[in-house]
């Protein structure tokens, strides 16, 4: 009787370890593909910023670098006028 009642209860606890051990491996297989899931998100918003953003500043950039005073056209980021010192927004 009391050589079943242990057996039981051996059954029951490595039942419960077994059960344990594999939810800590699915957590933690699901934790690391989030991570991934999230860190792969950022790299390509990334990715689209740095495709975007040249192509997105460079029409009113060049349309708008110009001395306010002699129209010249700035190259760069230039604070002032080549030409005439002006300063240029
Ligand atoms: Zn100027």
């Amino acid at each position: 009787m009391s050589n079943d009642m242990t057996g039981t209860y051996a059954v029951t606890f490595l039942v419960t370890v077994i059960i344990s051990i594999l939810l800590f491996l699915l957590l933690r297989e699901f934790f690391c593909w989030y991570w991934k899931i999230n860190q792969s998100v950022a790299l390509l918003q990334e990715i689209r910023d740095l495709l975007t953003a040249p192509a997105r500043s460079k029409e009113p950039h060049e349309q708008q670098r110009r001395c306010p005073k002699c129209g010249a056209q700035q190259p760069g980021g230039n604070t002032f006028c080549e030409s005439c010192g002006e300063k240029v927004e």
